[in-house]
């Protein structure tokens, strides 16, 4: 298991999944990416982090070896190094995650307004 979704999870995740682990990737957000997906630019290089992250976000999601459990908290953990017994909570989403296509007509005629989740709570409201 890796906790955390952000860029350094996602390669940690990568790692262990490539070496043949089969790897649960929690994130308490609603979605994996981290800080790098709210980033336009990174330091030192000035490189467009979209540009970096893409790709990997892609590997995280299609990755045979990776399950993704966004929306979720650990509760406890237990146990010995190979041998830990972790209690996750996924909250509901609203959604049933195997039947959405991403499709966007829920976001654009939901009649509810929230600050935008990956605008860090910016001016810019989000839906
Ligand atoms: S309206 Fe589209 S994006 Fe929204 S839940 Fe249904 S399938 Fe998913």
């Amino acid at each position: 298991m890796v906790v955390g979704g952000g860029i350094c999870g996602m390669q940690a995740a990568l790692d262990l999944a490539d070496s043949g682990f089969k790897v649960y990737l929690v994130e308490e957000g609603p979605a994996i990416g981290g800080r790098m997906a709210q980033l336009d630019k990174t330091f030192p290089t000035n490189d467009c982090s979209m540009c970096m992250i893409s790709p990997k976000l892609i590997e995280v999601a299609k990755h045979r070896n990776i399950e993704i459990i966004t929306n979720a908290d650990i509760i406890s953990a237990d146990g010995d190094p190979g041998k830990f017994k972790v209690k996750v909570r996924k909250r509901a989403r609203y959604v049933d995650e195997d039947l959405c296509t991403g499709c966007g007509s829920c976001y654009t005629n939901c009649p509810v307004r929230y600050q935008a989740y990956l605008n860090a709570g910016s001016a810019e409201e989000g839906r």
